[in-house]
């Protein structure tokens, strides 16, 4: 075992603080990495706070994890030390059901081990990337490519996969009237990638104040969705949405800015159960789906798209002993686009 620091909450909702963590040895197949920044997504929150039900405490987040191999298992065959990798939401799964056969570990029917605040095949609780190292099976690790600097890859391991694999799946790219709802961490993303992709890119964001940013990073219109007006004029427009908010909507209302067959894709999801009359899909056989971050095999080829296009997160770089004030600035939506804690402050 290596005793590694390390900055978890003890308890729900408590604040953050420095503590020591074990690392599991490091096993036949597995890597040793020396993390060099871990961003900080907004899920993190929820999973401290129990918003989503019960956690495991002491939690240590983080799974947005970007770093240096310092150590290989004898039966590693695709990293050796000193590469530079990655480590999104999930670092095990099952292996045997359909979905992890057919290379969808995202969803596992057995149960994918998720990075941080879940239970390792070892019995023993997953800590996240607020920490100075960790040990993962190589085959869920990603590798970054030298054309991205770490700290602005760190948010593509979540933001960055989560926006990216329901693009590619509904097909944006050049003739394809893409929306993005939503203009935080996983919005501004969405919006690159989209742009990357060859799309038309709309954002809709509650207000017209991150427009610039908007423009800058590769839309080529922007709307506010507290202007009635923008449901009139934009009715009928899209091929695609993707909402990343999980504030409730009025999904009718979204629904009715999609062309026929067009689908609306939530990344984001309100906490409540949603209703809808299902007139709105019905009258252009329109389609309300879901999505949850990507596969291995997809996270790499995302890096590797990024790459190729000189796409990072926009970052506010922190050190570790910001982080409980980060959490409420995330809270508060004041952050453009994601706080990233440079691992050597913890
Ligand atoms: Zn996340
Ligand atoms: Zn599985």
């Amino acid at each position: 075992m290596t005793t590694v620091a390390a900055y978890a909450a003890p308890a729900a909702k408590a604040p953050l603080e420095r503590t020591t963590i074990e690392r599991r040895p490091v096993g036949e197949h597995d890597v040793l990495i020396d993390i060099k920044f871990a961003g900080i997504c907004h899920s993190d929150i929820h999973q401290v706070r129990e918003g989503w039900g019960q956690a495991i405490f002491p939690m240590v987040p983080g799974h947005e994890i970007a770093g240096v191999v310092s150590q290989v298992g004898s039966g590693v065959t695709k990293y050796q030390v000193g590469d530079r990798v990655g480590v999104g939401c999930m670092v095990d799964s099952c292996r045997e059901c359909e979905n992890c056969k057919a290379g969808h570990e995202q969803y596992c029917t057995g149960g994918n081990v998720m990075t941080y605040n879940g239970i390792g095949k070892d019995g023993q609780p997953t800590y996240g990337g607020y920490s100075e190292k960790i040990v993962v099976d190589e085959d869920f690790v990603v590798r970054i490519p030298d054309g991205i600097e770490l700290d602005v890859a760190a948010p593509l391991l979540c933001a960055g996969i989560t926006t990216y694999s329901p693009l590619k799946h509904w097909n944006a790219g050049p003739g394809k009237k893409v929306a993005v709802l939503g203009m935080g961490g996983l919005g501004h993303m969405a919006v690159k990638l989209a742009h990357a992709l060859g799309a038309e890119v709309t954002v809709l964001s509650q207000s017209l104040r991150k427009k610039d940013d908007g423009l800058k990073l590769g839309a080529d219109h922007y709307h506010a969705t507290s202007d009635p007006a923008t449901f009139e004029q934009l009715r009928g427009t899209f091929d695609l949405i993707v909402s990343t908010v999980s504030a409730p909507l009025d999904f009718g209302a979204y629904l009715s800015l999609l062309k026929t067959d067009g689908a609306l894709v939530n990344v984001g999801a309100p906490e409540e159960p949603i209703s809808l009359n299902l007139f709105s899909l019905i009258g252009g056989r329109k389609t309300l789906a879901g999505s949850s971050i990507g596969s291995i095999r997809e996270t790499q080829e995302m890096l590797d798209f990024c790459a190729e296009h000189g796409i990072g997160a926009e970052i506010e770089l922190i050190g570790a002993a910001e982080i409980n004030d980060a959490y409420e600035r995330v809270l508060d939506s004041d952050v453009r686009y994601r706080f990233v804690i440079d691992t050597a402050t913890i």
